[in-house]
């Protein structure tokens, strides 16, 4: 007998195809960058030998929002490669020694050892992560988001964001080369790395905006959660109201502002809400959207997912449950959320909630 399958929640309007409750929009070719303003430290132009075009779709948008079980049951497709947060690869992978989602430290996975040996070794010098991470933080975060897209329609990235470009992007070509996948997910999330993206030589930048209700998000990051990638008694960190509510602002108006770019060729908003009511319809969606045929999904009966398992760099620690589960929204916030607390959320971010069909009353 068949055992009834767990629950896995999305932690992160309702979904229906053709109405203005999903968006996408395509775009035309990616406008290619001839000259760099810099000569990067990490790339010498060795990265040979991967000529086809291929798809990089990043998801943008604030965290628990559902990105790492999207991003899972993305991977599912044949094709596609599910990567997790690419982004945290060398802090959580190399310096603290996290586990990739197939269980074994990064630098002992079969995937990511195999690309980070090939990003090593097609650079002038080996990379220090501690480098790389100082880069990202000088220049791709959040709020550099605005001056890369900026300097994106000059051809004038320059510093630390063309140096962390490169560096991904060579991290990314490596995926592909890797794996076989012409479809790469990374669930990253940062709206500053999402607009570097698109002026990565030869690759294709697909975006998809994932907007959740924030007063779920902030319940969401209240609550204790295991982490389960390194030692079993630590939880993930927690964030309080105002960091919750403000950042969901700027990554949201930064993803907005990816959309209005240059250089996009498919963006697509999906809601979390939508994405829980109808799983399968939105996975189909994705794919076409960014031009794939979703084929046989890893999902049956609308929302029972079978999940074979990842090597997913950094995320959700949903991304470690395999086998079959059923999909299913997260809703605790609404029956339990303190009202004070949904107060002072709608707060800070009213002015955009009904702009994703979120309603402003807090009761
Ligand atoms: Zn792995």
């Amino acid at each position: 007998m068949q055992a009834a399958p767990r629950t896995i929640f999305g932690d992160s309007h309702s979904f229906c195809l053709g109405t203005n409750r999903f968006r996408r929009e395509r775009r035309g070719p990616v406008s290619e960058q001839t000259d760099r303003a810099v000569r990067v430290p990490f790339h010498e132009g060795a990265m040979t030998g991967v000529i086809k075009q291929v798809k990089v779709l990043y998801i943008i948008g604030w965290g628990r929002s559902g990105s790492t079980l999207l991003d899972n049951l993305l991977g599912g497709i044949d094709g596609f490669f599910s990567g997790g947060e690419i982004r945290n690869l060398w802090k959580e992978g190399l310096i603290e020694r996290r586990v990739c989602g197939c269980g074994r430290p990064i630098n002992e996975c079969p995937v990511w050892s195999a690309v980070l040996d090939r990003v090593g070794t097609s650079s002038a010098r080996n990379l220090d992560p501690r480098e790389i991470i100082d880069l990202e933080r000088s220049g791709a975060r959040t709020r550099h988001t605005w001056s890369i897209l900026r300097r994106t329609q000059s051809n004038d990235v320059t510093g630390q964001a063309a140096a962390y470009r490169e560096v991904m992007r060579e991290v990314y070509l490596a995926t592909f080369a890797v794996t076989g996948a012409t479809v790469l997910v990374d669930s990253s999330k940062v709206p500053a790395q999402a607009a570097l993206l698109s002026s990565m030589s030869d690759l294709e930048p697909h975006y998809l905006h994932l907007v959740r209700d924030p007063r779920a998000s902030a319940y969401s990051w209240q609550r204790q959660k295991a982490r389960k990638d390194l030692d079993e008694s630590e939880v993930m960190p927690r964030f309080g109201l105002i960091k919750n509510g403000l950042s969901w602002l700027e990554f949201n108006l930064g993803a907005e502002a990816i959309r209005r770019s240059a250089g996009v060729r498919s963006f697509t908003l999906l809601r979390y809400e939508d994405f829980m009511a109808e799983p399968r319809a939105a996975i189909n969606h994705i794919a076409r959207a960014i031009g794939e045929s979703p084929g046989d999904l890893p999902i049956s009966n609308d929302r029972t997912a079978h999940l074979t398992g990842n090597h997913t760099v950094s995320g959700n620690p949903s991304r470690f449950t395999t086998g079959t589960v059923e999909i299913r929204s997260d809703d605790e916030w609404r029956t339990k959320q303190a009202t004070v607390d949904r107060l002072v959320t709608t707060s800070l971010v009213f002015p955009m909630l009904r702009r994703y069909g979120y309603q402003v009353r807090v009761n």
